[in-house]
């Protein structure tokens, strides 16, 4: 078993594990920009 990654989405603070370096998207909110803070959005 391969340690899993916890991962925080900065945009609705779930937190969760993957295998995954960088999930594509929240798995709660499906926000694809769950690592990007709203500053870093770019609008
Ligand atoms: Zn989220």
């Amino acid at each position: 078993m391969e340690p899993k990654k916890e991962h925080k989405c900065l945009r609705c603070g779930y937190t969760w594990r993957s295998a995954k370096d960088k999930p594509a998207a929240c798995p709660y909110c499906k926000s694809y920009k769950w690592n990007l803070k709203k500053e870093e959005e770019g609008k």
